[in-house]
């Protein structure tokens, strides 16, 4: 078990709930005042006797339903990467591939392509819609830190930092299978921006009483459990060793998401 007292991003003790709700509180740091909720998910690759939840019908339904949606964003996520590097005979690893639509993307574009998805549901419709076998194995495994140390051109992270349990731990694992001069494209919410200062302000308004911090942070498996500073994001990504070349925020999108393209020296 844990201990939320100690901070997830510098490690320092004392953090304490800020904000409490019904199903979580919100842990904040006195040192660096980054923000989590006290809830870790179980991966399901340290359970290998646990049977995943197959892929159904109406699973299916819901994955196809919502791929335009994000296919629009991911488009434009790959029109972002190809400036930066000649995608053909590339290899590149997407970590957090979901149901398998950036590495089809990317693989359409020319790249060699391998994915990263804990949730088995969506491996299975990677595997039947795209023909994409993505791996189970998370970051942190010695499958990618031993097999594949130095080896990525590229890296990507699309809406990943603010659901795995340890997100410092997840970044420097990154880095250390993409090769020297490879890249690094990420994005996140932003936590200082706009829309997640309403949700503070209606909270303190309504006395604890706005579920609107439910819409960001959820104690649900796979959901958002701790959301970044523009700054935090960007020191982390320094001390790992990144440069970071450049910094995009997207103000008018739900949850003012901040894009980071960094690129290992
Ligand atoms: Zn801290």
């Amino acid at each position: 078990m844990y201990d939320f007292s100690r901070c997830k991003l510098c490690a320092a003790n004392g953090a304490s709930p800020k904000y409490k709700l019904k199903k979580m509180s919100i842990y904040a740091c006195p040192e660096c005042d980054f923000h989590y909720i006290d809830h870790l998910d179980e991966m399901p690759s340290s359970h290998p006797g646990h049977t995943a939840q197959p892929l159904d019908q109406k699973g299916w339904d819901y994955i196809e339903r919502h791929l335009p949606g994000n296919g629009q964003q991911l488009g434009k996520n790959l029109a972002l990467v190809k400036r930066h590097l000649p995608l053909d005979g590339a290899n590149c690893l997407d970590i957090g591939s979901g149901a398998g639509l950036f590495p089809h993307l990317l693989a359409e574009a020319g790249a060699c392509v391998q994915g990263i998805e804990p949730q088995g549901a969506f491996r299975e419709f990677a595997q039947k819609k795209f023909g994409i076998e993505l791996s189970g194995e998370t970051i942190d495994a010695s499958h990618w830190q031993s097999g594949f140390n130095g080896f990525f051109d590229a890296v990507t992270l699309w809406d990943v930092l603010e659901h795995v349990n340890f997100p410092a731990e997840t970044l420097k694992n990154a880095y250390n299978v993409i090769k020297h001069g490879g890249w690094l494209f990420l994005d996140t919410p932003r936590r200082d921006a706009l829309y997640y200062r309403l949700c503070e302000f209606s909270y303190r308004l309504r006395a604890g009483k706005s579920s609107l911090f439910e819409a960001i942070y959820s104690p649900m498996p796979f959901r958002h459990k701790q959301i970044f500073t523009l700054r935090q994001l960007v020191q982390l990504a320094e001390s790992i060793g990144f440069s970071v070349i450049q910094v995009h925020t997207r103000p008018l999108q739900p949850q003012n998401k901040m894009v980071l393209v960094c690129r290992k020296p």
